[in-house]
């Protein structure tokens, strides 16, 4: 067999992995060999060390040179079999629970000497070693050290240690793919020798420089994917779009807005896309209230300009009519727009579809599902699509494709990610960031109360209200059960009925979405004061009036939650206020996460504290982000190497290097499929 091909075939392959054990493996994802090779040993068990009996040590793994001394076989059932071995300081019992005693004979002759390895136990007064594995009268083959994996259920140590040697007896030599510079940076070490060593029982260190060639292998190969993807993308090629851009005065008059740097840096970068002749696949992150829907509309005017239709879609109603809303507000009659959403009624829609094939509607606003239905435009230029951070790269991919062919898109998130994230999850667009927020917007002022202080709290609302402010309270998840969490919102809801009167809203997950919006609704037309609510309102939606936050048990949210909660808030004139209330005793994360809460507003630098006190696969969004987890690199630990690679990757992209020497690397490598599948780019 080719030598690189058996690093992808199937784990059968290996004569010892038979149906069950295939089954088992391929629970966990191991699918390939080079599966097996990716999960490290995480210890090792060292059994070179004879020990007498009287010097055993209980519950641990050892090993014994033993005489085997007598056979005591009840023949009852449920009663195991024994065997008594001895040395010359005391004695030993093996125990076999559902083994026949012709192969209890076998492995333990008696009178003859053995070597025993194995957990001791310490049960009436005797030692004894329950069903032994490791027994031989060549102690050569017991007095060994061997690897210690993070086993899947039903599979021996023994088993796997036997599969592991076989593959690394046929581990091939690849032609290096890095660079000499990122290879010194590595210290020479090939790919190789670090999967051997890394499996090697006598070395296991995971701080090594072996690891650290794997680990940098796994980063820069998703970038490189991603990457892949991004230059395909551009490669579509598309009409450009002809008009003359906006200056930052003409914005003014239309909008009566002074944009931030990053806003105007934005536009220029999405008109730059726009004009030229490859599709664009843009990423626009910021903050909730950093301005990007703005951003956004301004794009879809140039669009709209240069004789094509714009498709806006947000993940719900109200969000879609809040955007509708302010494009009227923003654009008055100059263009012509809409609204499609599942509460328009079948002549309304009937309306619309036609609209929009005729191109009497130069933008239209709706709910994703305007992407998944069947809607026929008769020039489509651009897809605006808002808080996708939780599509993955397949229906982003295929959201570019569906546009039809002088198709940009537009994407914008909602939730600041570290840097060392953007490439791995977004690495497969180009990014614009929007970090600076508008001018004279006031940081929301964050205070942290103990929940024994419930009355200033009141006392607070009350002014905030006589003010005519609007407050929401949160009632976070106690358990993870939507009746519990539902019950906690009821409470709070009631208790604050009797102080505050009727003008008082309650939203929990057991609402249905029609009543939701309808409650939502009140709140904005400012029919309610306050809000009491679990989390499921959405974070895009503008609230101008609502000033405070009360966030209660505040300790149980991660802290990129908390901003973005907090971010409900701080968007219209008045000074806005966060209030976490807590529970008396607070855990050192805790205490940490409110501080860092009071100091700063920024999202971007609120996620990366986030990260480093949660770690990586916890942060917020990042599971239904659709991403693979790698399985080595952790962008906490290994900051550095993936700054490495994200450099890497941009020399890459500007020498437009012939990529055939990647190929190996990226044929292990691409878990998604992706390139494979669609872009067949290693041909
Ligand atoms: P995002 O979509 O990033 O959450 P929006 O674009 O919805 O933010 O903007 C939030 C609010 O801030 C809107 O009411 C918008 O009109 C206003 N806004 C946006 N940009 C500016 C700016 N540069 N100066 C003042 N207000 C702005
Ligand atoms: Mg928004």
């Amino acid at each position: 067999m080719d030598n690189f091909k058996y690093l992808l075939s199937d784990i059968k392959t290996i004569d010892k992995i038979g149906v069950k054990t295939s089954k088992l493996l391929k629970k966990k994802n191991i699918n390939s060999i080079f599966d097996l090779i990716l999960r490290l040993p995480i210890d090792k068990i060292d059994r070179t060390k004879v020990i007498k009996i009287e010097n055993l040590k209980i519950n641990e793994v050892q090993s014994l040179i033993v005489n085997v001394k007598k056979y005591v076989f009840p023949r009852v059932r449920n009663l195991p079999n024994k065997v008594i071995c001895d040395d010359d300081t005391g004695e030993i019992d093996c125990i076999f629970f559902n083994s026949y005693e012709g192969y209890i004979k076998k492995i333990l002759p008696l009178k003859k000497t053995v070597t025993i390895s194995g957990k001791i136990n310490y049960y009436r007064n005797r030692y004894q070693i329950t069903n032994p594995k490791y027994i031989s009268d060549d102690k050569n083959k017991i007095l060994n050290i061997q690897s210690k994996y993070n086993l899947t259920e039903g599979i021996t140590d023994k088993k796997y240690n036997y599969i592991i040697n076989e593959i690394m007896k046929n581990i091939p030599n690849l032609n290096e793919w890095h660079s000499p510079y990122i290879l010194k940076k590595l210290n020479n070490v090939s790919w190789k020798e670090s999967i051997l060593n890394l499996h090697n029982p006598e070395k296991i260190n995971r701080q090594n420089i072996f690891i650290k060639r794997l680990i940098y292998d796994e980063i820069f190969a998703t970038f490189l994917i991603k990457s892949q993807i991004r230059s395909k993308i551009k490669k579509n090629k598309k009409n450009s779009k002809i008009f003359i851009p906006y200056t930052k005065k003409e914005i003014f008059n239309l909008i009566k807005l002074n944009l931030t740097n990053d806003q105007l840096k934005s536009i220029d970068d999405i008109q730059c896309d726009l004009k030229s002749k490859s599709k664009m696949f843009r990423l626009l992150q910021g903050d909730v209230g950093s301005g990007k829907t703005v951003v956004a509309l301004i794009s879809a005017l140039n669009v709209i300009k240069s004789g094509y239709q714009v498709s806006f879609m947000a993940p719900t109603e109200i969000l879609a009519k809040q955007h509708f809303n302010l494009a009227r507000k923003l654009f008055k009659n100059q263009i012509k727009s809409d609204i499609l959403t599942g509460k328009s009624s079948y002549s309304d829609r009937k309306k619309i579809l036609k609209n929009l094939k005729n191109n009497k509607i130069n933008i239209i606003f709706g709910t994703h599902s305007l992407f998944q239905e069947k809607v026929d435009y008769k020039n489509l230029g651009l897809i605006i699509i808002d808080e996708q951070h939780k599509f993955g790269v397949k229906q982003r991919k295929a959201l570019s494709d569906k546009g039809g062919r002088n198709c940009d898109v537009l994407a914008m998130s909602a939730t600041p990610i570290p840097r060392t994230m953007i490439m791995t999850i977004f690495g497969d667009m180009d990014t614009s960031i929007i970090k600076e927020k508008p001018k004279n917007r006031k940081s929301v002022i964050t205070y942290s109360k103990s929940q024994n202080k419930l009355s200033e709290v009141l006392k607070f609302v009350k002014q905030q209200i006589s003010n005519k402010s609007q407050i929401f309270w949160v009632c976070p998840l106690i358990e993870e059960s939507k009746k519990v969490d539902h019950q906690s919102s009821v409470n709070r809801y009631n208790d604050l009925k009797k102080i505050f009167g009727e003008r008082i809203g309650l939203l929990h997950g057991l609402i249905n979405n029609e009543d939701k919006d309808k409650i939502l609704n009140k709140f904005l037309e400012r029919k309610i004061d306050i809000l009491v609510s679990t989390t499921v309102i959405e974070v895009g939606i503008d609230f101008p009036n609502a000033n405070t936050i009360i966030i209660e048990n505040s300790n149980k949210f991660g802290l990129s939650q908390l901003h973005q909660l907090r971010g409900r808030v701080g968007r219209g004139e008045k000074q806005s206020y966060c209030i976490l209330m807590f529970k008396n005793s607070l855990s050192e994360n805790a205490r940490k996460r409110i501080k860092i809460l009071k100091s700063t507003n920024d999202g971007f630098q609120i996620s990366e504290e986030d990260m480093k006190l949660r770690g990586y696969g916890n942060l917020l969004g990042f599971k239904q982000s659709g991403m693979e987890t790698f399985r080595l690199a952790d962008p906490v630990q290994n900051e550095d190497l993936f700054i490495l690679a994200e450099n890497e990757i941009k020399k890459i992209e500007l020498q437009r290097n012939n990529l055939n020497k990647f190929n190996q690397m990226i044929k292990l490598y691409d878990r998604a499929d992706v390139i494979v599948d669609n872009f067949n780019f290693l041909d």
